[in-house]
């Protein structure tokens, strides 16, 4: 078993590292989100740096791209800004990646080379509102007429709708009996769609949205898969999405430690820094584990799915394991910054905010622990 990362890993992660530091520190991060603002210029240069190009094919202008690293991308964007991530999964890691398995020729040649220089961006149209981690309910239809489909319906939290130039809409087609769906890439300026964002707790700058079909109208060659595939194409990239959630908690998880404990070396109280209180201490010990213990079960499962490995259980746990070491690094960091972790100077108040929604994304953690009881039920003996 090789644990190290390789030395091409290893300086990726340190050039991100630097990356974001640089391009999106707190403040500007910060500012973005307060004001609602997408930092287009910070885009533009994630763009430059190649990070659209990631895991798309060389022929399209992309960088084939292993599971470790994108895992670690994954870390590094989630730990500098939400906003960022939220508008980087959908157009590379689900948008590029759907269509570089499922698009036809053409879809491919269309979009994937706009991807990567920057020029096209995607969102997901999957949640409605009655039907979240039971997607199979969704009502939104669509009705092919002539060579055109006509789509009604409603999506809740479309992350980055309002940006997009395709909304990766999950729909209902008549005779449709099986639970199947279908996938279409709706633009999102097509006439009839609406976009209304919705105030949320966190990553303002990418707004996360409410949108409203009616009668709007798509080429028949914008299903993405086959008709009736949609919702095997969703599961088959599950088990990814759900590693890459378990690491954005990883990096939020890192990101909290990291601030924490040099702040509790540097911090003075009753004539010694706060590190040297042993309930401080303690506290950033379990802060480490938890890390340690989480990029792990991450790396492992990436690791797997790269080997094409059966990973699914596994990718649950790790999804489990890294969204919670955020939520709970975060709250420990907010207690060892004390008051300061509550003021916006620190980024800890950020990772309190922006570590609960990989608690809720890709299948929420009860779902999650539903997927790995089934496993474990279909293992038991008597
Ligand atoms: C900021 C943000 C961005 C998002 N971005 C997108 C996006 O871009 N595109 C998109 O399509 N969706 C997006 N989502 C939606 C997200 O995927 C859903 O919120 C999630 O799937 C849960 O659905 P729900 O909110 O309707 O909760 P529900 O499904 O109503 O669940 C409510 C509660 O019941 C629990 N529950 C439900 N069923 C079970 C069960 N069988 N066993 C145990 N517990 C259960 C859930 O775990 C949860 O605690 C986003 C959500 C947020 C908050």
């Amino acid at each position: 078993v090789e644990f190290a990362l390789s030395e091409e890993q290893r300086q990726f992660q340190q050039v991100l590292r630097d990356f974001f530091v640089k391009e999106a520190p707190t403040e500007l991060v910060r500012e973005a989100d307060r004001t609602e603002t997408f930092p287009d210029a910070v885009w533009r240069k994630m763009v430059d740096l190649g990070l659209m190009s990631l895991g798309v094919p060389e022929e399209y202008g992309g960088t084939p791209t292993d599971e470790i690293t994108l895992c670690i991308v994954n870390e590094e964007m989630a730990r500098a800004s939400g906003a960022l991530a939220y508008a980087w999964i959908p157009t590379v890691q689900f948008g590029a990646k759907a269509l570089t398995l499922y698009g036809t020729a053409e879809q491919k040649q269309d979009y994937l080379p706009r991807i990567v220089t920057g020029d096209l961006r995607m969102s997901m149209g999957l949640s409605e509102p009655d039907a979240g981690s039971d997607l199979a309910h969704l009502r939104t239809s669509a009705a092919l007429r002539g060579d055109r489909w006509v789509v009604n319906g409603q999506k809740v939290f479309t992350t980055g709708a309002d940006r997009s130039d395709y909304i990766i809409t999950l729909v209902r087609v008549p005779g449709d009996d099986r639970g199947g769906l279908t996938i279409l890439l709706v633009p999102a300026s097509a006439p009839g769609v609406s976009i209304r964002p919705l105030g949320k707790l966190s990553g303002q700058a990418t707004h996360t949205c409410e949108t409203f079909f009616e009668n709007v109208e798509v080429p028949e060659q914008n299903v993405l898969g086959t008709v009736g595939g949609g919702v095997k194409l969703i599961f088959s990239l599950l088990d990814a999405e759900r590693i890459y959630n378990g690491a954005n908690g990883v990096g939020i998880a890192q990101g909290a430690f990291d601030l924490a404990r040099d702040y509790a070396a540097g911090r003075v109280q009753f004539g010694q820094p706060i590190i040297d209180f042993q309930a401080i201490g303690h506290a950033l010990v379990d802060m480490h584990l938890r890390v340690e213990q989480a990029r792990m079960m991450v790396y492992r499962s990436a690791w797997k799915m790269q080997q094409g490995l059966p990973c699914s259980m596994d990718a649950s746990l790790a999804k489990i394991a890294g969204s919670e070491a955020g939520t709970q690094n975060a709250a420990a960091g907010m207690q060892i910054l004390g008051g300061y972790s509550y003021m916006t100077d620190y980024p800890m108040e950020r990772y309190y905010r922006e570590s609960k929604l990989y608690e809720i994304v890709a299948g929420t953690n009860q779902i999650q622990r539903n997927i790995v009881l089934k496993h474990i039920k279909s293992q038991a003996t008597s």
